[in-house]
């Protein structure tokens, strides 16, 4: 036996059941079209929901911002002093989610893993959790020891329930994704924060897919549904709608000012860099400006979405333009993917452990620098591909 032998033992069983992971590399910027393995391909699969990754004003920002600033932050934000261009970002987000106060840390993930353990950290504490939750915010619970209880998908009366079992917890943490990355369904978020204002649970919501996407301009999950200042926490990720990288944590002061004392990526990683974070800063000042691209967002995900159901897919129950192509087993999804590469779409097929065994599906992510030509030719090569899978 070597002490490697697992390692192969595993990425076989991955290979033999259709879950072993290819990445391909892409060899340019993101579009509506890009060039992935040397191919040009219509890009189906990435998070660009505003075609922001690759915007002019966004790209300027970033070299300004490189000339006044260089590249690297120097160091961790709580050590060595923070530059004034992060605190102007925090600023920005904290004015367009109108919230009190935010705090820019380095991704999404780190988002949740920050949050978490530095509200509820012992075992009287008690985190009430979506189970179809981001494995990030899974991730995030691990890092403490307070109990995690999960309560059924979406489902408020549920989380009732639970809360009602609960009642004598020290602190209570309600955690939810804003919207479910998989499939595109949304968090009933007024039930939600009624339940957290009646067992004076913390509420925190993983906006990553809702801003930029959902609300006023985009402002997000809590904007959409009129809650402003009832949703303690909401993080976010500038890697998506925003087009840059980098994640986010907007909600009340006190709450803010407690996690720059204690979380612990705030406290042990570096921060962004310079020009992402001025990338950023002007994609918020985009989304200020114009709802254009939102609303072109969500014009191409209608158009999509019902042309898939028309062709006789079964498109599960998304509300956001985040669309799966429910395909069941593992194995086809791969085929069809493979398939749609083949003709010249990049749309990735996704198994598990990212989502439940036999509910393998390929994801396809609408972004507003879609023209209706490209989703035509989508729309064609997905039938074309259906009838011959026999998945139609
Ligand atoms: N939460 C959700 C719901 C996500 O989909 C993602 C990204 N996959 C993240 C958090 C993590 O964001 P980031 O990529 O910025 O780490």
């Amino acid at each position: 036996m070597g002490k490697f032998d697992f390692i192969r033992e595993q990425l076989d069983g991955l290979k033999e059941q259709g879950l072993y992971n290819i990445i391909r590399t892409i060899g340019g910027s993101q579009g509506a079209w890009f060039i992935v393995d040397g191919k040009k391909v219509l890009n189906l699969c990435s998070n660009n929901y505003l075609g922001f990754a690759n915007h002019p004003r966004l790209k300027e920002a970033a070299k300004s911002a490189i000339e006044k600033y260089g590249i690297g932050p120097g160091a961790v934000r709580s050590i060595a002093g923070t530059m004034n261009i992060h605190l102007e970002l925090e600023q920005k987000l904290s004015a367009f989610k109108r919230v009190d106060s935010s705090l820019s840390l380095q991704s999404g993930l780190n988002s949740n893993a920050a949050t978490i353990p530095a509200l509820v950290d012992s075992a009287e504490d008690v985190i009430f959790s979506d189970e179809l939750n981001h494995a990030s915010i899974i991730d995030g619970c691990r890092l403490t020891k307070a109990r995690r209880v999960v309560y059924p998908h979406l489902d408020a009366a549920g989380l009732e329930v639970q809360l009602k079992k609960e009642r004598k917890a020290r602190r209570k943490l309600i955690v939810t994704d804003g919207v479910f990355s998989m499939d595109g369904d949304i968090a009933p978020l007024r039930p939600i924060v009624e339940l957290a204002e009646k067992y004076e649970a913390i509420l925190m919501v993983d906006d990553a897919h809702g801003e930029g996407v959902l609300g006023d301009h985009g402002r997000g999950i809590a904007d959409h549904f009129g809650v402003h200042g009832r949703v303690d926490i909401e993080m976010g990720t500038l890697s998506k709608a925003f087009g840059v990288v980098g994640g986010y944590l907007a909600g009340r002061g006190e709450v803010m000012e407690f996690l720059r004392q204690k979380a612990r990526p705030f406290l042990f990683s570096s921060a962004v860099t310079p020009p992402d974070v001025a990338a950023c800063i002007a994609a918020v000042s985009i989304l200020q400006e114009s709802d254009e691209p939102v609303k072109k967002l969500w014009e191409n995900a209608k158009y999509f979405k019902g042309k898939m159901t028309e062709l006789g897919f079964d498109i599960g129950k998304s509300q956001t333009p985040i669309t799966p192509v429910m395909l069941g087993e593992a194995k086809v999804a791969w085929t069809f993917s493979k398939r749609l590469f083949e003709e010249g779409i990049f749309a990735q097929a996704i198994g598990y452990p990212t989502v439940p065994k036999g509910k393998a599906r390929i994801r396809v992510m609408i972004s507003a620098v879609h023209a209706q030509d490209d989703l035509d030719f989508a729309l064609e090569k997905f039938g074309a591909i259906g009838k011959e899978l026999r998945v139609l």
